[in-house]
């Protein structure tokens, strides 16, 4: 691992770091309230456009793409540069993120000079469209059909807890082509233009009250072939690359509570005494801090192998585990903690207004966004650790001869 700057990306980090003091504003002791979405684009769109404008978005995109043509590693220092300051580059992680990658490993040349500029400035938000109502930690299970037609592709089926597709202008949309072999040979991958009459948004609201995701009904919704990501019935190799991309975007914006948990610890005081000096709270800092050093290195030992032209490892998978337990842990315990006041709903008055109710009603979905904590663990097994596979029953058979049970 390396965590030293040679002299140029000194002279970048001191660039970024200067522009930011002039065009954002410092997060309040570093930490970052967790607050709803709701309204939020038009605010995250316009800080966008300026990140844009002034050349740091997609640092490592190509430029005719959009991007700077920079390395990873500026990217990196730009993401760490950007945590101190309040802004809100997390809302593009999905289409930036996820999408923007598959579509430049896939897509037709010109396409990509269409849509990826669009893309990288935020002009337009993209979704991620994999999991259905029978195909989660299963995608591959997935029933949405995508029939030729001539020349072009007609999509029918549902889609669900597709974050931010309210707001999104395309998506990255995974469909069966192909049921009559295996599940994993029978998907394509395509973008989708989400603005036209065959496709109905149905937002979901949450229990803590946010609308993050919906159902996407597709009814003859129009493909072209243009659009196909990679060979027809190569959608899962696709897949995959998304899948891969995502964890390593998630690993540098996913919430794990520790940095608003020491505010809460030394700012806050119970009946004169400061949370901290209770020894309850600081054994449980120790452990949570102990965590949170552990991820932040694995997080830099695989940002270390990817700016030296590796992919994202396992150690993401790792990440979102613990980063994601700790997060509702964390959550759980302040909640309990405030007492009679942790039943109490209103930014006005709470501790850190509020962010720690809010947080016990969104961090299980956490654990299951992006693949679950079994998951999680199946990949950790079966990958890092070189365990045997668990059993898959459906290996090898048509789709269409998969029991269903229905
Ligand atoms: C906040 C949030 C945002 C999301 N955003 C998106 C998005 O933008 N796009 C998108 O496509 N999807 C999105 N999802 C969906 C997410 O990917 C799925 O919820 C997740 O993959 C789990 O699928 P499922 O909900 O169908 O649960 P299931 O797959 O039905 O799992 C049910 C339970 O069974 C367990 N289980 C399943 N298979 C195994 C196994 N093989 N071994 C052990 N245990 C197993 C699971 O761990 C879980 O506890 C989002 C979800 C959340 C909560």
């Amino acid at each position: 691992m390396d965590f030293n700057d040679s002299k140029e990306q000194a002279e970048f980090r001191a660039e970024v770091r200067a522009w930011l003091e002039l065009n954002a504003n410092r997060r309040a002791d570093e930490v970052q309230i967790m607050r709803g979405q709701e309204g939020g684009y038009e605010r995250a769109k316009a800080w966008y456009k300026k990140v844009a404008d002034a050349g740091y978005a997609c640092l490592a995109w190509p430029k005719e793409y959009g991007g700077a043509g920079l390395s990873q590693i500026h990217q990196v220092i730009w993401s760490q540069e950007v945590a101190d300051f309040d802004t809100a580059d997390g809302y593009f992680v999905i289409g930036i993120g996820n999408c923007g990658p598959a579509v430049q490993a896939f897509a037709p040349e010109e396409v990509k000079r269409d849509l990826l500029p669009k893309m990288a400035s935020a002009e337009h938000v993209w979704c991620q469209l994999f999991s259905e109502p029978a195909a989660g930690s299963d995608v591959a299970g997935l029933r949405t059909r995508a029939e030729f037609d001539g020349d072009k592709w007609l999509l029918n089926g549902q889609k669900i807890w597709t974050s931010g597709a309210q707001h999104s202008d395309y998506g990255v949309v995974l469909t069966r082509t192909d049921p009559g072999v295996s599940k994993y040979r029978g998907l394509t991958l395509f973008m989708i233009d989400l603005k036209q009459p065959g496709v109905e948004v149905k937002p979901i609201k949450q229990m803590d009250g946010g609308r993050h995701f919906n159902e996407v009904f597709f009814n003859d919704a129009v493909v072209p072939d243009a659009y196909r990501l990679g060979e027809v019935g190569g959608g899962w190799g696709g897949a995959l690359h998304v899948l891969m991309n995502e964890r390593m975007a998630i690993s540098g914006v996913q919430p794990n509570g520790f940095a608003q948990f020491l505010h809460f610890c030394q700012h806050t005081e119970v009946d004169g005494e400061r949370v901290i000096d209770d020894p309850v709270v600081a054994d449980r800092l120790a452990s949570w801090y102990a965590r949170d050093a552990g991820l932040r290195n694995a997080n830099w030992r695989m940002l270390t192998a990817i700016a030296g032209g590796g992919v994202p490892g396992a150690e993401a998978s790792l990440g979102k585990l613990v980063g994601a337990v700790m997060n509702q842990e964390i959550a759980n315990f302040s909640v309990d903690y405030y007492n009679e006041a942790g039943a109490i709903m209103d930014d006005t008055v709470n501790v850190l207004e509020g962010h720690f109710q809010r947080s016990v009603l969104f961090s299980p979905g956490i654990r299951l966004a992006g693949g679950t904590d079994e998951i999680m663990r199946n990949i950790i097994a079966e990958q890092v650790l070189g365990l045997p596979q668990e059993p898959r029953v459906d290996k090898g058979i048509p789709f269409n001869e998969i029991p269903t049970g229905s």
